[in-house]
Parts: structure tokens; sequence; C-alpha cells
């Protein structure tokens, strides 16, 4: 375990070095600190730009998928043992992109509120229920946002180092993202196991189901954009659904259930909730999105 915390440590302190000047978020740093919970959070202190990382993330987030390993040597899914660009078991590559997940959208609440001398934003605080809710999910919908885009990065750079498309081909790639999305799929569902079925405008983040919607699509249009030209996105997105149906554990079975019978019955007013969340961006200027406009853009839905 120790391993993971040093990786992760590494990884996410390389990456602040790496973008803080540009983001205007220098001096950046990443620590763990010793809460057993599954939480994060971005602060500033002492001019310090820090992105702090509950201790409990790692073992709850390996929680989530946790009777995965056995699951990657049934049929259809013993490829995934070996696909391209991963380095080690599937479930372990699973943790590190729900881990940077974390990472870049802690990241993306650090350039958000970089105007500001000292702050402290904490994913589920107690008593931030019904604060603020719709600039709130735009703050959520943002950091999200480029979270994905750095993950998609993330992907790509593994990608590349073992030859790109040229060497592995588009199909592979596809299933890695399929894998990808699945995991953030999973996430999401458990992170609904025990919360209110649909809401819109309440709470401090938009629910499960409206986060992973327009996640996927940020993330799928990241990649096939500029990668995966003329790959067919719905394929990819069935070959995720399949893939969660495949890996999800067998105590969130009804909430996967339950997870989908919202996304079918209620799809369009999730989809009307994103849009209009997406035109009142000008409402909050500091977003990433604002302050990289034109560079950065949300990709529209359809
Ligand atoms: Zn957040």
């Amino acid at each position: 375990m120790e391993i993971r915390y040093k990786e992760f440590f590494e990884h996410g302190q390389d990456f602040l070095d790496m973008v803080s000047a540009e983001l205007n978020i220098s001096p950046a740093r990443m620590y763990f600190n010793t809460d057993r919970s599954l939480n994060a959070c971005a602060r500033r202190i002492n001019d310090y730009f820090l992105v702090e990382i509950n201790a409990g993330a790692i073992p709850g987030l390996i929680g989530i998928i946790q009777d995965l390993p056995y699951k990657f040597n049934r049929p259809g899914l013993s490829k995934y043992r070996s696909m391209p660009g991963m380095q080690g078991a599937p479930w372990l590559y699973m943790v590190q992109f729900l881990l940077r997940y974390f990472l870049y959208h802690e990241t993306g609440h650090l350039v958000t509120y970089s105007d500001k001398t000292e702050f402290n934003k904490v994913e589920f605080a107690n008593g931030s229920e019904l604060v603020n809710a719709p600039t709130g999910h735009l703050r959520e919908m943002d950091a999200d946002w480029f979270s994905a885009v750095h993950l998609g990065k993330y992907i790509m750079n593994l990608f590349n180092a073992i030859g790109g498309i040229a060497k592995v081909g588009k199909d592979d790639l596809a299933d890695v993202i399929a894998l990808m999305m699945s995991t953030a799929m999973l996430y999401y569902i458990d992170r609904n196991n025990f919360g209110p079925d649909l809401y819109f405008a309440a709470h401090s983040h938009p629910h499960p189901n409206v986060r992973v919607t327009y996640f996927l699509y940020f993330l799928i249009s990241v990649m096939c954009d500029e990668v995966l030209g003329g790959v067919d996105e719905t394929a990819i997105t069935n070959k995720m659904y399949t893939l969660t149906g495949q890996l999800i554990s067998a105590e969130r079975i009804d909430t996967l259930t339950k997870f989908n019978r919202i996304r079918t019955v209620h799809s369009h007013e999730i989809v009307a909730y994103i849009k209009k969340m997406m035109k009142n961006i000008q409402e909050v200027p500091e977003l990433c999105v604002n302050r990289f406009g034109g560079q950065w853009e949300y990709p529209l839905i359809n």
C-alpha cells in the first residue's frame, strides 16, 4: 500500500510543478492528510496552493473496485489484463485513474479560486449541502471538465509512450477509453449508493447521474476529437455500459439498476440541466473555462 501513496504523490507533485506557473497557482503542493474517509480539498494557505487528499482515498477507491481482479480472468475481459499502455494489473490502473481524477479536479478548483489570498474548498464538507447550489454546480462541472481534459492527456501520454496509434491501433485505444469511462461510471454509481434518486438545483455538487453524463461526454470528446477521428463514439459508449455491467461489485448491482433507470427515465431533464449550466458559465468569470476561454471550450451536448 505504501508504494501506491509514494507513486501517486510523486506523480501529483510532478504534475503541479509542470503546470502551476502557467495556471497561476504557484507554488503548488500536493499531500495526503490522515483522514480515513474518501475525500479531498483545494486550499490556499500562506501563499501556497495546496491539493490535500485524504489518506482514506486510496483504500476507498480500491474498495469500489475490490472484487475486480478475478473478473479480468473471465472470457471477453481477459484482454484487459495486457492492454497497451497499461502498467500493471487493470484494477490498479483504474485506481490510478480515479486518484488522478481527484488530483486534476482539485487543481481545477485551485485555478478557479486563485485570485483569493486564502480559501479552503472541501469537496464533501458537513453543512455544505444546499449552499449556493447553482453557482456551486458550475464550479464543480468546471473542475470535472478540467479533470477530463487532463485525464485524456494522461491516457494519451501512456499510449504515445509505447508508439501511439501507428503502433497500437485505434481499436485497442478505444478499449482503453471504454475501460476508463467504465471506471468513472463505477465511481459515480458508488457515490450514489446512499444518495437521493435525483435532484437538480440543490446540494453542493450536481447529482452523480448528472456528473457522469457530462464527465463521460467531456472525456470521450477530448479523446475522440484529438485522436480517434472517425471512430464511432456510440460504440465506445456501448462498450462502456457492457463493461460496467460486467465489473460492478455484487453489492452495487441494485444501485446500478437504479442508476440506469434514472438515466433512462430522466435523460432529457439531465441533458437540459447540463445545457442550462453551460449557458450560465459567464456568471462565474473565474471558471477555468473562462480564464482560458477560446482555448478550452465546453463541448456542446446535442
Ligand atoms: Zn469539487
